[in-house]
Order: structure tokens, then C-alpha cells, then sequence
């Protein structure tokens, strides 16, 4: 048997040590007598579980004590919504159109004031970053909203603008602590943690303390940034579980030399599967700009639908699992998050050469 090496991109794989430990303390948590799916989210032991998971965050992400750190639930595209309604209110804000997860912010930023997409990569199928440089931000712009990793398309932020007194808005669902950003420019982060962070059904939002005042009053408790600040996350019951499994998972971050420590592995991923792109002589094609590669999504294309059926047939023998990109692109999508081995991107790289030699 082979191993099996899951490329999904979301929700995706998760660190061996991370589900073992879970499985064995299920039953009966540590100290507790039951399972911590049974216990209060206002006990003793999910307290410090909750704390302990805010802090990791905090130090891992460098954010010092500006930020407040809270977990949210409704996905990453609930903050697509409850940014607009904490921040717009018939305001304008200017988005960067790299994709569709930020086609879908603006889409709902209309309903509470005047997105404005002031740059856009879909000339050519958002397969690039637009170039800071040539970025011109309006001056009444209640903020600037922009997406670090473009799961779907395979681009990446490599480096982000900065605006003196425009807050700066970031969706980093698919890239968060997969590599070391400087975060003080951003007024708001976010990120749904099935990606780089843990299971499904929370989401990590840190909002600078200097920006929370701003946040409307008049909307929905449950929506509302200063709600969540001001109860600690615990306005209602929290999604305890993937809040649980997330501390482990930052935990194994830690293990592994924290963020710089997985950044170079990461790097080392990305690298072994573009190479194999780069070297197979035209075979594979990466549509995205070669400087605006993704590290955490890697997409190409073969020669046809038909190669491309047979590559992924071959690939799923051999444990290579889920690589086929999203319905809107086409071809192969490789996810190599955090919690994927290095072995198993070199051994996609390996296999990708023998392919296109013998195609
Ligand atoms: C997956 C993803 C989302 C949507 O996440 P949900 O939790 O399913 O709502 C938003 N933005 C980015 C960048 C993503 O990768």
C-alpha cells in the first residue's frame, strides 16, 4: 500500500500527531471524566483551552497587544457580509479584485454601502496580482479589502500595500501562518480555519484594537466585532470542538519551528512541484504569473482533457489524492498547506517528471 498524500484544498489535511492525540483524549479529556465535546464552554477547562489557543495566535501571527483576537462562526464568507456591516455602513471602501472569494465580498459589501473594485486581475483569469505600485486608492475609502492567497486561482500577495490612513482589510483563509507577514499594516485579518489551521466551523478574526471603535452599533449581536471583543468570544457558545482542535494544531506549529520554521518547509513543497512545471518542457503549463505563484495552491494544466484525465487515474493509484483543480479552472490543483508533508509534494514532483517523459 501506498502512503495516501491528500492534496484538498479545504477542508484539507491536518497534522497526523494532531488527530491522534484527539482520538485518544475523545472519550474522556485529561482530568475531566468526559469528553470536552460534553463539557460547558464556560468551564475551567475550555476557558484555558480558548486563552491558550487567543495567545498562541497572537504570538504566532506577532501581533503584540494592538489586536484583539476572536473566533467567529459562519465561515470565512460571513465575514464577507459582517466586515461591510461593521465598517461600510454607505460608506465606500476600495476592494482588489483577484478572484472569487473577493468577487464575492464585493458582491455583498453592495448591500450596506459602495464597494469600489478600483483594480482587477480578471483581464486575464486572475492568473496575477495587480501591482502595488500602480494601486490608486480613493481618499474617502472607509477601508482597503484585499485577499492574501487566491485558493482557486493559484496566486499570492508576496508582499502588500500600505496606506497611511486607509485601514487595511485582509482575507487570509488559505495562507494564514504558512509564512511570516509583517501584519501591522492590516486593521483586520481573517481566515476560516479548514485550510492552514484546523477543522471546519471556526473562524479567526484579529481586529486591531485603533479600528474597533469605528464598528456600527446598530446591527445584529451576533455580528457585531465589539459584541465578540467585549464577551471574549463568548457571547454564545462557541464552536468548541474546532477551537480545541485548532490549539493542537498551533501547538504542532510551535513543534515545528513556528512560522519560519514552516514557512521553509513550505517553501520546499512549492518548490519541488513548480520545478517539476518549469522542467517538464511545456508539458505542464502554470497560467499564473511566475512572481505571483502561490506556495500554497499550486495549478497547471496538461496538453488535453484526455492526458489530463490519465494523469490524475495514475495519481490516485499511487495514494495522490484530490488534485483535481476547482470546476472554474480546469486541470490539476495541488494544496500543499501547512499540515501537508514535504515528502509527499517531492513525490508528486517525482512523479510528475516520469509522467510527462512518458506522455
Ligand atoms: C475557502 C475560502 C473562503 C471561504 O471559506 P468558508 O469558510 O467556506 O466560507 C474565503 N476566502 C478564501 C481565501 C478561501 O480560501
Amino acid at each position: 500500500m501506498n502512503p495516501i498524500y491528500n492534496f484538498n484544498p479545504g477542508p484539507s489535511v491536518l497534522p497526523q500527531s494532531v488527530l491522534k492525540k484527539v482520538q485518544a483524549e475523545l472519550v474522556n479529556y485529561p482530568g475531566l471524566g468526559y469528553s470536552i465535546l460534553e463539557d460547558s464552554h464556560r468551564s475551567k477547562t475550555f476557558l484555558k483551552i480558548l486563552a491558550d489557543a487567543k495567545d498562541k495566535l497572537k504570538s504566532l501571527l506577532g501581533l503584540g497587544d494592538k489586536y484583539e483576537v476572536l473566533f467567529m462562526q459562519g465561515g470565512a464568507s460571513s465575514q464577507f457580509f459582517q466586515i461591510p456591516m461593521n465598517f461600510l455602513q454607505g460608506k465606500k471602501a476600495d476592494y482588489i479584485d483577484t478572484g472569487s472569494w473577493v468577487s464575492k465580498a464585493v458582491k455583498e459589501a453592495k448591500l450596506y454601502g459602495e464597494p469600489r473594485v478600483i483594480a482587477s486581475s480578471k483581464d486575464k483569469n486572475y492568473n496575477y496580482i495587480p501591482k502595488i505600485k500602480d494601486l490608486k486608492f480613493n481618499e474617502d475609502s472607509a477601508y482597503i479589502y484585499l485577499c492574501s492567497n487566491n485558493t482557486i486561482e493559484g496566486t499570492q500577495w508576496k508582499s502588500f500595500p500600505n496606506h497611511a490612513s486607509i485601514p487595511l482589510i485582509g482575507d487570509f483563509s488559505s495562507d494564514i501562518l504558512s509564512r511570516k507577514v509583517d501584519m501591522s499594516p492590516f486593521a483586520l485579518i481573517y481566515a476560516g480555519a479548514q485550510k492552514n489551521l484546523g477543522p471546519a466551523g471556526v473562524t479567526i478574526v484579529a481586529v486591531r484594537k485603533d479600528f474597533l471603535p469605528l464598528a456600527a452599533e446598530k446591527i445584529p449581536t451576533m455580528c457585531s466585532y465589539k459584541v465578540m471583543v467585549e464577551n471574549d468570544s463568548l457571547y454564545n457558545t462557541p464552536p468548541v470542538f474546532p477551537i480545541y482542535l485548532t490549539n493542537y494544531v498551533l501547538d504542532w506549529i510551535i513543534e515545528q519551528g513556528g512560522v519560519d520554521g514552516v514557512e521553509k518547509i513550505n517553501n520546499q513543497k512549492a518548490g519541488a512541484i513548480y520545478s517539476a512545471v518549469d522542467a517538464s518542457n511545456g508539458f505542464y503549463t502554470c497560467p499564473v504569473a511566475k512572481e505571483d505563484r502561490s506556495f500554497m495552491n499550486i495549478v497547471y494544466t496538461l496538453p488535453s482533457e484526455e492526458k489530463t484525465e490519465k494523469f490524475l487515474a495514475e495519481a490516485k493509484a499511487l495514494g495522490f489524492l484530490n488534485l483535481k483543480g476547482h470546476r472554474s479552472v480546469g486541470g490539476i490543483r495541488a494544496s500543499v498547506y501547512n499540515a501537508f508533508p514535504l515528502e509527499g509534494a517531492e513525490k508528486l514532483g517525482a512523479f510528475m517528471s516520469a509522467f510527462a517523459k512518458k506522455s
